[in-house]
């Protein structure tokens, strides 16, 4: 026999139960959904807190720099392009027809010193050397942009410099 007290148990027990697993259902996709966002939230923060780091540098020239002394006018280079930002010379042992170095005149010592600040200033480094690729005539035919960072990557001047080489082929990476 059916005993209506028990069946009104039953009935609110099952409500309770579908109420449960709808509830951790809920909570299963809203955890999908942070899982499916953390990584690029987690990468974003990462990017932030390196642009936000205070970049470990003095804006004033640096006293042993050569790069500082070019900029300072205190050493000679010859200098093919100049403004308030930056300076561009010619390197002094060019590995190619054209080998210019596009030079911040702050005093950067590498790329990881670089901040939020100094993202215009490095598209302009970008930006010069493309226009002095194209006054050289070898924008066509091709050109390198170079950035050593570091004893490891061949940074021999701690003053951050972009390389321009052209006017010859240049070997494919690897
Ligand atoms: P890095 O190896 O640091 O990427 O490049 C440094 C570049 O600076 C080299 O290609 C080197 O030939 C050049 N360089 C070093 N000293 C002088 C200098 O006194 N004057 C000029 N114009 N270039 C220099
Ligand atoms: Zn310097």
């Amino acid at each position: 026999m059916n005993d209506p007290a028990k069946s009104t148990l039953t009935f609110v027990a099952a409500g309770r139960v579908a109420l449960g697993l709808r509830r951790v259902a809920k909570q299963l996709e809203s955890f999908a959904v942070r899982e499916a966002r953390l990584p690029s939230e987690r990468f974003s923060a990462t990017v932030r807190m390196t642009l936000q780091r205070a970049p470990h540098r003095s804006d004033e020239l640096a006293d042993d720099c050569i790069f500082c002394k070019i900029a300072n006018k205190e050493l000679p280079a010859d200098i093919v392009f100049e403004d308030d930002e930056l300076i561009a010379f010619n390197d002094i042992s060019p590995q190619a027809p054209t080998h210019v170095l596009v030079v911040p005149k702050i005093h950067i010592p590498t790329v990881n010193d670089l901040g939020d600040d100094d993202a215009e200033r490095m598209g302009r480094l970008v930006l010069c050397a493309q226009a002095l690729a194209e006054a050289r005539g070898i924008d066509g035919d091709g050109y390198r942009l170079i950035l050593n960072c570091n004893e490891g990557g061949g940074q021999t001047v701690f003053h951050i410099h972009l390389h321009l080489l052209g006017g010859r082929q240049m070997r494919a990476l690897g």
